[in-house]
């Protein structure tokens, strides 16, 4: 069947969780469908609205932001805590999810009164109750989970292995039936096998089983990036999957994040403008991560060991700012070291040609970012499934290093993290030294890293397969209602 003309084209509803790295990837899918003419709206608080019309604007595209009021009070959290990076403690992360239940019936109400009609909901895997308006619309659900093919194979084989419980936490094993030699201990594995004090295990084993009761999958990831995890995972018959990232180098390619003077004039980008090219690592440990002062001055003492240039982020945290002007790092690193405090424009920052490694917390958004810069990574996972990313970056690709981080350190838990499981400023040093070398073992790595970049870039580029795949899932929806 030929596309819909463009009055009956389709009308994606995306539904993001609110968070930084669930909600800027969904807003740059948004970008890409409409581009392709498609009708596009997204289910927006009035915080995120706020924080995101600027970007949605300056595309041009006739993207609609379906806003909501997001019920801090009915569930129990502070004002204007309408983004898990805002919550002021994390042991607030059930009320949050509870608020993210609330929104099911006034985004109902709101979808009933859209036209056109919606065709589809691409639902963040959280937001569960999408199952339920999809059934009541007679549309679509597509799963927009944020993660790899690789952790969705890790995940499979271990849920139904079950060889993660073992008597003790930190024992080694192999994952079962999966095409690669690859080890974990079950504290390096992410909530549903590992849980904190504090999580809802039975949270995450419904979202796990309502991905089944979905139509397919969208992933952020690209076909060369992973085809062999990819493979595997379509062979357990989970619904349809299509692969159409990494969804910000498709934008970046088509200038669509470039046009934001207050990114460009940011100090951190004119610091980087004076250093040579390759030399500078940037560290940012994603938006959520919140390390302990002491743990900070592992981080920080660490770069300065180094003897390399460096850009570090750090959150607000008073107790760090009070590490910083104790210690006086701020000052012995003037010129080599900028701290920047707060949003860093990561994008831009690693496109700068200054920029010669990332140290990552391995979120996937973060390590997609990093992949597509071409450049070599530093990785430090913390939570989520962020050990299964290093994996990727340093055993399957071999374009990182690890600093050595042992066990999850589960959002919330930072400040009880034992000593002896801190990732310690040698190790840091030893991992940067390591990317940054000039010699043999370095420069593969920088060259494998570049190459893998370049495959990146050529899967979003018209013909690509990321760029394939987005007209796939434009054809397949459209085919769909044609079909019901
Ligand atoms: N990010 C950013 N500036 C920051 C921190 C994060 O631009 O100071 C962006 C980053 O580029 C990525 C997202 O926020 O797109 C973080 O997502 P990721 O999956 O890497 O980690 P999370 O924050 O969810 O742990």
């Amino acid at each position: 069947m030929s596309m819909a003309s463009e009055s009956d084209s389709p009308n994606f509803i995306l539904v993001p969780l609110m968070s930084p790295g669930h909600i800027i990837p969904m807003i740059q899918l948004a970008k890409l469908v409409a581009k392709r003419g498609v009708h596009v709206s997204i289910v927006v608080t009035h915080l995120d609205a706020s924080r995101f019309s600027s970007t949605i604007a300056a595309s041009g595209l006739p993207i609609r932001l379906l806003k909501v009021r997001f019920p801090c009070d009915e569930a129990g959290l502070p004002p204007g805590c309408e983004s898990a990076d805002l919550l002021p403690s994390f042991t607030l992360l059930p009320n949050f999810l509870n608020a993210t239940k609330l929104l099911q019936k006034p985004v109902e109400a709101v979808l009933q009164r859209l036209s056109p009609p919606p065709t589809c909901i691409l639902s963040d895997k959280n937001l569960m109750w999408t199952v339920q308006t999809c059934d009541a619309l007679k549309i679509p659900r597509l799963v927009f989970d944020g993660m790899s093919c690789f952790t969705q194979l890790v995940t499979h084989h271990l849920y139904t292995s079950k060889i993660y419980q073992t008597p003790d936490p930190t024992q080694l094993f192999h994952v079962p039936n999966f095409p690669d030699k690859i080890e974990f201990s079950r504290s390096q594995l992410p909530a549903l096998f590992n849980p904190g004090p504090s999580d809802d295990k039975g949270h995450r084993e419904r979202v796990r089983e309502t991905e089944l009761l979905s139509y397919g999958m969208v992933v952020n990831t690209f076909h060369e990036l992973e085809h062999r995890y990819i493979d595997e995972f379509r062979k357990l018959g989970r619904g349809r999957i299509w692969c159409i990232g990494p969804l910000s180098l498709s934008l970046s390619l088509c200038n669509e994040e470039d046009h934001d003077d207050a990114v460009s004039d940011h100090d951190c980008l004119k610091w980087l403008d004076d250093k040579k090219p390759g030399s500078v690592v940037y560290a940012c440990l994603g938006s959520l991560s919140r390390l302990s002062a002491a743990q900070f001055a592992e981080l920080a003492l660490g770069l300065e060991d180094s003897g390399r240039e460096f850009l570090l982020v750090l959150k607000e945290n008073p107790e760090m700012e009070r590490w910083i002007s104790g210690d006086g790092i701020e000052e012995r690193v003037k010129g080599r070291g900028f701290l920047l405090r707060g949003w860093a424009p990561q994008m831009a920052i690693l496109g700068h040609p200054a920029v010669g490694a990332f140290l990552t917390h391995c979120g996937w958004n973060s390590t997609l970012e990093g992949i597509s810069a071409g450049v070599p990574m530093v990785t430090w996972p913390i939570f989520a499934e962020q050990f299964m990313n290093e994996k990727v970056v340093v055993e399957v690709h071999e374009i990182g290093v690890s600093v050595g981080a042992r066990r999850v350190v589960h959002l919330g838990e930072e400040e009880e993290e034992k000593v002896e499981d801190m990732v310690r400023r040698e190790g840091i040093r030893e991992a940067v030294e390591r990317v940054m070398d000039e010699r043999v073992e370095g420069s593969e790595r920088r060259k494998r890293a570049r190459e893998l970049g370049e495959r990146a870039r050529r899967s979003v580029k018209e013909g690509g397969s990321s760029y394939q795949n987005i007209t796939t899932l434009i054809q397949d929806i459209t085919d769909f209602i044609y079909k019901n």
